[in-house]
Formats: structure tokens, C-alpha cells, sequence
């Protein structure tokens, strides 16, 4: 997928494109030099079950861009907390006019400047509640990711903890792996692999609690991490979307009492639903319809419009 450039930006050159996002650096960048500085762009591309479907659903691009940078702030200190050093570059302050001033007109409002960090190969997920592929473990052995679990549990019931449950970032075309803690140790080394998952349970929990308050649960995310120049862990790529993350309508999980409805969900649950009933898994997946596409650009606008309404 590195081949075609999505788009052409003046200044900036395509390097790599993954499921979702498309990765520039500045044009005079030297072939063998470290880019000083990224342009990360979200498409309006959607993936489920590590294909790129289509489709894609219109707008997503700009409201993921848009949800990561409200979450950075929040972490950098607006919700309270301590300031958790991210990868975005100063011009992408939420306040300041000229702030997106070096970001090309094409893709304003998809895109952020940040530094290029060496990124670690883990992706690091914490789940507060049990469902998805962790249910499906659980249901088959009675562990998640091979923790193991109290017996009892439903789809949708909230963990005694939130669990870290770390996957191998596989190269493009390859799915991830889930793995356990002691083989994060033995890819990243003992001090980074502890540092990843405490980080991790500690941005959780905080964004847990600012979800709370306006009603929403997160049910489970994903962070991946880099080191900076100065050896800083950082976080970096999207956080905390709609396709990173599920989200949960808290009022419908207390009183619903089938997993669908306990379960009202503004992620893409919509669009892997609907695969599940209507694929096999095998070659390229179908067409998604109008109606799933619309469905989920309206799942992902309302949970931005919860989220940051204040
Ligand atoms: P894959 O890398 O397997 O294609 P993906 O489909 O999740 O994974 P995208 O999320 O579409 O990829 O693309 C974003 C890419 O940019 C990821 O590979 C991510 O690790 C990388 N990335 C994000 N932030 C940074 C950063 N600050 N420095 C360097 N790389 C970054
Ligand atoms: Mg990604």
C-alpha cells in the first residue's frame, strides 16, 4: 500500500499508508535521513477484521483527527491530570490561530504535524469490560489473552480490573497477535514492556473517568507508543477513537438486559456486526450498504458530540 500516494500535498512526500492513515514527510527529506517531523492523515478509509472495507464512511477521517486532539489535550493535563507526553508538534495546540499554519489546505481537519518517534511494535490494549475477541477466548478457556478470569461472566460484564493485553504489531498484511506480558518482555525488554502496560492502565483509567461523566463507557482501547529523541515514551498515532476504543451508552448497559442492548455502542461494532452476518471470512469482503455506512458515521459524530460538549 506504499505505492500510489493518496493525495498530493505540496512539501510533503507519501512514505507509507496503513489500514486508515496516510504518512507524509517533508519533501526534502533525504531517502536514508530520519524525518524530522510527520504528517499523519486519516482517511475516510474503514477496517474490520484487519481488511480495509468499502466504502469508506464519509467525514471519519476528519472525526477521528478531530477526537484524538481533544483527547491529547485532555491528557496533556485539561481533564486534571498529569501531562502524558504525546507526539503532536506545537502547532497543533487546539488554541492559536495560525496553529495548523504548516498543515496543506487538502487535508485540514484530517491531519496532524507530530514528531516521527521510534515507534514499539506492540500494540498496547487495556480492556475494562469483557466482549469482542476477549469474550470469545473467555467463553472457549475461561482466561483472556491467557489471564485467567472468574468464573460466571457474561458478553458486556465489566472485568474485576482493567486487564492489559498486549498484541505483536504485525508487519502490513499480517494480523496482529495477541501476546502475553512476559512475551512483550522478550520483543521490547523488561523496563519498556513495564512501562508500555503501566502507562497504558494509567491513561485507561483516566479516560474511563472522563467518559463516565458524560455518560459513556469505555469498554476497551488501544494505544501504541514511541520513543522521542530524548528517549521519552510517547504516545502517539490516534488515541482514544471511535476506532481505536469501543464506547458504550452507560444508561442502556445498566438497564438493558440482551448484550445488543447492553451493548449500544459508538465504534464500528455496527459495521463488524453486519460483516459477521453477511461474510465468511474468506476473499475480499463485501460492499458495505448505504444504510450500514450512514448508521456509522452517525455513531461516530454523536460520540465526538458527547464526548466534547461541555
Ligand atoms: P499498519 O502499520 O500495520 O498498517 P495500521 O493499519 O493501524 O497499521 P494506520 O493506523 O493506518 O496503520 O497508520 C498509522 C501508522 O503510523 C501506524 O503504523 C503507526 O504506528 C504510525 N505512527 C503513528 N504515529 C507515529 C509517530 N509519531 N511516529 C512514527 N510513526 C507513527
Ligand atoms: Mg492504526
Amino acid at each position: 500500500m506504499t505505492s500510489a500516494p493518496p493525495v498530493d500535498l505540496p512539501g510533503w512526500r507519501h512514505v507509507y499508508s496503513g489500514k486508515v492513515r496516510d504518512l507524509f514527510v517533508p519533501a526534502d527529506t533525504a531517502d536514508d535521513a530520519a524525518p524530522a517531523r510527520l504528517l499523519v492523515v486519516a482517511s475516510d478509509r474503514v477496517s474490520a477484521f484487519d481488511h480495509v472495507l468499502s466504502p469508506g464512511i464519509p467525514d471519519k477521517g476528519v472525526l477521528l483527527t478531530t477526537l484524538s486532539l481533544w483527547w491529547f489535550d485532555q491528557l496533556a493535563g485539561a481533564d486534571g491530570g498529569r501531562a502524558i507526553p504525546n507526539h503532536l508538534l506545537p502547532d497543533h495546540e487546539l488554541s492559536g490561530d495560525d496553529a495548523v499554519a504548516s498543515i496543506p489546505d487538502a487535508v485540514q481537519g484530517r491531519a496532524m504535524l507530530v514528531r516521527s518517534l521510534d515507534m514499539q511494535p506492540i500494540e498496547c490494549v487495556v480492556r475494562g469490560y469483557l466482549t469482542g475477541s476477549g469474550w470469545a477466548e473467555y467463553r472457549a478457556e475461561g482466561t483472556v489473552c491467557g489471564i485467567p478470569l472468574p468464573e460466571g461472566l457474561e458478553d458486556g460484564d465489566r472485568l474485576p480490573e482493567p486487564l492489559y493485553t498486549p498484541a505483536f504489531k504485525a508487519p502490513m498484511g499480517e494480523h496482529d497477535e495477541n501476546i502475553t506480558f512476559e512475551r512483550s518482555v522478550e520483543i521490547v525488554g523488561a523496563e519498556t514492556a513495564t512501562a508500555l502496560r503501566d502507562l497504558s492502565l494509567e491513561i485507561y483509567r483516566r479516560a474511563s473517568t472522563t467518559a463516565e461523566a458524560r455518560g459513556l463507557i469505555l469498554a476497551d482501547t488501544k494505544f501504541e507508543f514511541g520513543f522521542d529523541d530524548a528517549g521519552v515514551l510517547t504516545l502517539a498515532d490516534e488515541v482514544l477513537t471511535s476506532d481505536s476504543s469501543r464506547y458504550w451508552d452507560a444508561e442502556a448497559w445498566r438497564t438493558g438486559s440482551t448484550p445488543a442492548e447492553r451493548m449500544a455502542s459508538f465504534d464500528k461494532q455496527i459495521v463488524r456486526n453486519w460483516l459477521a452476518e453477511n461474510w465468511d471470512k474468506q476473499g475480499e469482503p463485501p460492499a458495505l450498504p448505504p444504510e450500514i455506512v450512514e448508521r456509522t458515521r452517525d455513531r461516530y459524530a454523536t460520540l465526538l458530540r458527547l464526548l466534547t460538549a461541555s
